[in-house]
């Protein structure tokens, strides 16, 4: 597994997403991610999974320090009074005293952006997170987060696959030593029956799952994080370290970028910088 170094953590390029994922096909999907060699799960307040993610962790027997786990405080937590103990309920349910990764899950309205980056550099000087970050950010965003903090912010977790052009923002996240989570790195499944893709699949005697997860993390200081419940998904979303794609693939992968190509733009995301959904 390739890692990605930053402060004092390792961040396995490939993680395990829960999103929709509840009661035993998360705790099952924990332990089949577990089992497969996943070490980096994704969750959020706002999944109501955390105590099924715990479970999935501890039933897979596995060592808490062998996990990279990331949750994200869901907006209304943002308050001063709200926040760590948010935090606290969060940690309680997924059974650890710290998470690896704790994220603002989408900006916080314009006057409370403060407020809210205060909160969570607390939590970080309190040891319950080891690295804090924010999800959802423009660059017009994260320049702020970043003179805000001294840039102890070290990922902005958004939208990567494919038909997206992030291009942009992962160029800033590079210009200041962070690295971007991508999530819905399948595209939800969209982008799977390109015939680009299945073409480039075909020569690498890979399914385009793979490729594109590929592609994902051949990109410096990028991890990805797809969900999948079904257990063959899981074990061949993994099976992505031994190919490479050449210069020409990655170049013919992100030609299939498009203006109308996000998937995830609920009525309180920021103006985004790049491209809208269809
Ligand atoms: P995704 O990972 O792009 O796609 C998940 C879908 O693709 C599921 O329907 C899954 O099916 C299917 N799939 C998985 N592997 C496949 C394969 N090899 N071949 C064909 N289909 C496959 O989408 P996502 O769940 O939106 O994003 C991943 C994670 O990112 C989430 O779970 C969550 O942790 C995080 N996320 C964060 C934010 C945020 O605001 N920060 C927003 C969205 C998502 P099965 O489940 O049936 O296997």
């Amino acid at each position: 597994m390739q890692h990605i170094n930053i402060q004092t953590e390792h961040v396995p390029v490939l993680g395990y997403g829960t999103w929709q994922l509840k009661g035993k096909g998360c705790i099952e999907g924990i332990q089949k991610a577990i089992d497969a060699g996943y070490r980096h799960i994704d969750t959020a307040q706002a999944y109501g999974n955390e105590e099924d993610v715990g479970k999935g962790i501890d039933k897979s027997g596995i060592e808490r320090q062998e996990i990279f786990l990331t949750t994200k405080v869901w907006m209304e937590n943002f308050s001063a009074d709200k926040f760590e103990k948010s935090v606290d309920e969060s940690l309680d349910k997924l059974q650890t005293d710290y998470v690896n990764m704790l994220l603002l899950h989408w900006p916080p309205e314009n006057d409370r952006m403060e407020e809210a980056l205060d909160q969570l550099i607390e939590v970080k000087k309190s040891g319950k997170a080891r690295l804090i970050g924010v999800s959802n950010f423009t660059i017009e965003l994260l320049e702020r987060a970043v003179k805000k903090t001294n840039t102890v912010i070290a990922t902005n977790q958004i939208e990567f696959h494919p038909e997206i052009d992030q291009g942009p923002v992962h160029e800033w996240l590079r210009r200041h030593n962070m690295f971007l989570t991508g999530y819905s790195p399948l595209a939800r499944g969209g982008v799977l029956k390109n015939h680009v893709i299945e073409k480039i699949a075909k020569h690498h005697d890979k399914d385009a799952g793979q490729v594109v997860l590929r592609w994902a993390i051949q990109h410096d200081r990028v991890a990805v994080i797809p969900k999948a419940a079904s257990p063959e998904h899981i074990e061949s979303n993994f099976d992505i370290f031994d190919f490479e794609l050449s210069n020409e693939e990655m170049d013919k992968i992100s030609s299939l970028a498009r203006e109308d190509g996000r998937k995830v733009d609920p009525e309180w995301a920021p103006d985004w910088d790049t491209a809208k959904a269809a």
